[in-house]
């Protein structure tokens, strides 16, 4: 593998990345509130006075939230705490109205676990992943509602999050850029996040620092709540090059909060680096310790759906198809589930080319998704027997499926009021094929004294003829035929 580094006058540097991802929970209601936890709504509507941090009230763990930490924590290959424990963290901020956030600091239910990534060049790598604990969300403070106003939308305070933090293994943007791809991948196909990044569904703290290769580390900086996957691209390299100059013209990096600017493309100090002890953290008086029974770990994991890699591999094994295909049709679970209705009882590859070929293409340029798609999996399923069974030739499929896109029809009847069906009544090939010799004597005679490259041109014509229903492998042997 080709490692990523960075010149610097004083000679080369190592990159080195630590990803926080804070991953909202699906569930229905919040971490330790009835209060709705979907996306939206009127301000302050889904807010209960738990949420609200009224005096006196008490948090109620919600199981589902539980269960959802656990499964991800399944997916992430990593341990599950049988025993984790809750701890405030104390800060003042408008859109924390408790006063404190209710997190897992000593204890968190998720232990060490990793995450397989891909490579452009095909390289695989495992990060690893550090803990995963669950925590409340906060509010959101909004500061461009009002001329002289901030207005606060408690919605959000209290829905249950997910902190997934990485080992700093990660040494480019590039694998920063999959791990955060590939987390989100498994997240999805859990259905415990939906990853959402534009919605602040799933956001990051970065973790960024460098060093001489070869050396222990030196101190990092973390950029907060990065909310793209672009963006923390960027905001790596960017704070990797701040770091180098820093540290080349003499001067020294000192641990700090930062900030990513995307519109400038650099980093801005926020604050300096708050400490553990800053927070006083202490356990939650007013919660249990959590308690799992592994019988309920051990039932939770039975029910897991089939992950991305898991899948991938199936694919390949199941029907013949590459390792890189494969890896495109997973993606999305509803791009693999779409796929695979296609493939079964069909040749796998020929359905592989046709999702990641024409199905793609149509799917972008006609603004559709995998959930509405462009035409249905029946549809193509229909076109793809039409091939198998020889009814159509490949070029005239291109057409058909052009013409499913258009009108919605199905294939069988495209093909029939357009007399699409392909000839391979070898007499009407054979004519066809006489014809197109005798219209072209000159070329003829240049084939004949060696000139081989003009078969392709003597197949097309009678292709052409034959308004491209000709039989392809019929054609090319009634051409050679008669050329001799
Ligand atoms: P904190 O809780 O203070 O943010 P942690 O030790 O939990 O600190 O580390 C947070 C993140 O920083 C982790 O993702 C970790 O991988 C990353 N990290 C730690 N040391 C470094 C370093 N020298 N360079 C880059 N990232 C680092
Ligand atoms: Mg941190």
């Amino acid at each position: 593998m080709a490692s990523y580094t960075l010149e610097g006058h004083t000679g080369t540097w190592e990159v080195v990345v630590g990803l926080e991802v804070h991953a909202q929970i699906i569930s229905k209601s919040k971490l330790f509130s009835g209060a709705s936890a979907a996306y939206g709504g009127a301000p302050n509507t889904h807010v209960s006075f738990i949420d609200a941090g009224f005096p006196g009230m008490l948090p109620v763990i919600n199981k589902e939230c539980v269960a959802q930490a656990v499964r991800t924590g399944l997916g992430l290959r990593a341990r599950i705490n049988l025993f984790s424990r809750f701890d405030r963290k104390n800060y003042f901020y408008a859109d924390l109205p408790q006063g404190y956030q209710i997190s897992q600091f000593a204890h968190p239910i998720v232990g060490t676990g990793e995450v397989e990534i891909e490579l452009q060049d095909g390289t695989i790598k495992y990060i690893g992943i550090t803990r995963l604990h669950l925590e409340q969300d906060a509010g959101k403070s909004m500061h461009d509602q009002h001329p002289s106003k901030s207005v606060i939308d408690l919605n959000r305070a209290g829905v249950g999050l997910m902190e997934i933090v990485s080992e700093p293994d990660i040494r480019s943007p590039e694998e920063a850029g999959a791990y955060l791809r590939k987390l989100r991948q498994i997240l999805r196909y859990l259905g415990t996040c939906d990853g959402n990044m534009e919605e602040g569904s799933m956001r990051a703290d970065v973790n960024v620092s460098v060093r001489k290769p070869g050396e222990a580390f030196r101190t990092r900086c973390e950029i907060k709540n990065v909310n793209s996957i672009r963006f923390v691209m960027h905001a790596v390299e960017a704070e990797a090059m701040r770091q180098i100059e820093v540290w080349e013209s003499g001067g020294e990096v000192v641990q700090e909060t930062r900030l990513y600017d995307p519109s400038k493309g650099e980093t801005r100090s926020m604050r300096s680096k708050e400490d553990a002890h800053d927070y006083r953290y202490f356990p939650e008086p007013d919660l249990l310790p959590l308690i799992l029974e592994q019988d309920w770990v051990d039932d939770l994991k039975a029910m897991l759906p089939e992950l991305p890699d898991e899948k991938r591999a199936r694919f390949c094994q199941e029907y013949g198809i590459s390792y890189y295909d494969a890896g495109v049709l997973v993606a999305e679970q509803a791009t693999a589930d779409f796929y695979e209705t296609l493939a079964k009882g069909r040749d796998g590859k020929l359905a592989a080319n046709w999702v990641t070929g024409d199905f793609f293409a149509a799917m972008n340029r006609t603004g559709k998704s995998i959930e509405n798609p462009p035409v249905s999996v029946e549809a193509l399923g229909q076109l793809l027997d039409l091939i198998t069974d020889t009814t159509i030739n490949g070029r005239i499929a291109k057409t058909v499926f052009e013409e499913m896109v258009e009108t919605g029809k199905m294939p069988t009847a495209i093909v029939d009021e357009n007399g699409m069906r392909q000839v391979t009544d070898t007499g009407a090939i054979d004519e066809a094929v006489t014809k197109v010799l005798a219209n072209n004597p000159d070329k003829v005679a240049e084939y004949k004294s060696g000139k081989d490259k003009l078969f392709g041109f003597f197949v097309g014509q009678v292709m052409k003829a034959m308004q491209g229903k000709g039989n392809p492998a019929l054609v090319n042997e009634a051409v050679r035929k008669q050329l001799g």
